[in-house]
């Protein structure tokens, strides 16, 4: 058969897309494995894995092996997001993706899915530290990222349609370097309409163009999903998706309750990069979110790296991900608080589920104490206090050197004189902790501001301090 250069092109994203369609369907049969046969499948693809890594990663080589051997995983150091980054020019496996050419491929990167030496795909992921992480990913790897989207979705009852099509709206970080942006771009599928929007596009812009695209799937930050509901109830959005999932930030409560009141239940997800997107999600039963274990493993452990019983909220979490082996994720220290379970879930899945994931991304406030000293307050008074306070839409707390400032985007029904008892409800709560409050401001918003370099992540209590 003679095809031209675009044919040949054509012929090639249909071959990619149908690889990617039947690494879904092969992700929704292994949901179903029984819990010997997920040990099994588990044990088979971590040994492979650590063999492959410190075969190829003179870095891995020295933190998985004694003795030309592979050590129990219990006995690999933890590794931490600094350690990776300062020893990067070995931590991959190829010996070419050193830390010149990332650095030189990320600044003249051009378009929307530019590729180094052809092939990789490099992703930058920024914690609460401050230091940022390359992630490279070659195309196998790639694809089973992208595959966990239409793989949610057939596992939900949301599988690609011929017709009526599938409108799906995915608000995502605005660059290539941040993993939701590229899985929207590279995910584009003839038997699936799909509308990207900008994380960073004011809620109202966002509101229009989903009015327009009606989606009947909406993929999407907690923080703004909520603000969206507040649009629609308020009358200046009318969608009605049958499917709504949640990701990157904290799902609150009252987040959750907001998006179930005027569409359906959200889907909570659990994504970080370095896992190569999800990690666990929940099923129709919304009772946790069922591990992605056929590519991962998670030791809950507490702030001195030890295990936690289950069901315990550890202070952190160690990830081995297999998913994509060119950054080898081993004992990877990731500073989320979870906990697990597991028991079996009613929906007949045998994964472990995050039953507790409360404690995410949010900052803790240290404040003067009344008997001098310091005092820690912990995130949730401050979103106890203020969530559903008549008046409050969405809202951020910002702890600065001269006062907490309190951003809110007023609910559309605000009684007279609302913010002035939350800013003396909020000083009456921290004294009662013992912390002497500094000044309280509420400011009035229309949007709430969200940082450019952590994947536009909301973290609804921050410490600037
Ligand atoms: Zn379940």
């Amino acid at each position: 058969m003679n095809l031209n250069l675009s044919e040949r092109g054509v012929a090639m994203k249909t071959r990619q897309r149908l690889a990617v369609v039947s690494e879904a369907r092969a992700g929704v049969r292994r949901e179903q494995l029984d819990r010997r046969a997920l040990d099994s499948h588990q044990a088979e693809q971590f040994a492979a894995f650590l063999a492959y890594a410190a075969a190829r990663s003179p870095f891995h080589h020295r933190r998985l092996t004694a003795n030309g051997q592979i050590k129990p995983l219990e006995e690999i150091p933890v590794l931490t997001r600094t350690e990776m980054m300062a020893n990067l020019d070995e931590a991959t496996s190829d010996r070419r993706l050193t830390r010149a050419a990332l650095d030189s491929h990320v600044a003249s990167m051009t378009g929307e899915d530019p590729l180094l030496f052809g092939e990789y795909r490099v992703l930058m992921t920024g914690g609460t530290s401050g230091v940022t992480t390359y992630l490279p990913f070659d195309q196998a790897s790639w694809r089973r990222v992208i595959a966990a989207y239409p793989q949610a979705l057939i596992s939900l009852g949301f599988g690609p349609r011929l017709f009526p099509r599938r409108r799906l709206a995915l608000i995502t970080a605005g660059g290539p370097l941040h993993m939701t942006y590229r899985a929207a771009v590279t995910n584009r599928s003839p038997i699936m309409a799909s509308l990207r929007l900008d994380v960073t596009a004011s809620v109202s812009d966002m509101a229009a163009s989903l009015d327009r695209f009606q989606p009947d799937v909406v993929v999407g930050y907690p923080s703004l999903l909520a603000a969206l509901a507040d649009e629609q109830r308020a009358g200046r959005l009318a969608i009605h998706p049958g499917m709504v999932s949640a990701g990157s930030e904290q799902l609150r409560p009252a987040m959750r309750d907001a998006v179930t009141d005027v569409w359906v239940a959200p889907f909570n997800v659990y994504a970080t990069t370095e896992a190569g997107g999800v990690l666990a999600m929940e099923c129709r039963e919304h009772r946790g979110l069922h591990l992605r274990e056929d590519f991962n493993h998670i030791e809950v452990v507490d702030a001195h790296d030890n295990p936690v019983p289950e069901g315990t909220t550890g202070a952190a979490l160690l990830l081995t991900s297999w998913l994509n082996p060119v950054m080898p994720i081993i004992r990877y220290r990731i500073d989320d608080q979870v906990a697990i379970t597991s028991e079996p879930c009613r929906c007949g899945r045998a994964t472990k589920r995050i039953i507790d994931l409360t404690g995410r991304v949010e900052d803790t406030i240290r404040l003067d104490a009344v008997s001098g000293g310091r005092i820690d307050v912990h995130p949730n008074h401050f979103e106890e206090t203020i969530e559903g306070w008549p008046g409050v839409g969405q809202f951020q707390v910002v702890h600065r050197a001269d006062g907490i400032t309190v951003s809110v985007v007023p609910a559309p029904d605000s009684p007279e004189g609302w913010d002035a008892r939350l800013a003396k409800e909020l000083d009456a709560r921290l004294h009662s902790l013992g912390a002497k409050p500094p000044s309280i401001r509420i400011d009035l918003v229309s949007d709430l501001a969200r940082p450019a370099t952590t994947g536009a992540k909301l973290r609804i209590v921050r410490s600037e301090v």
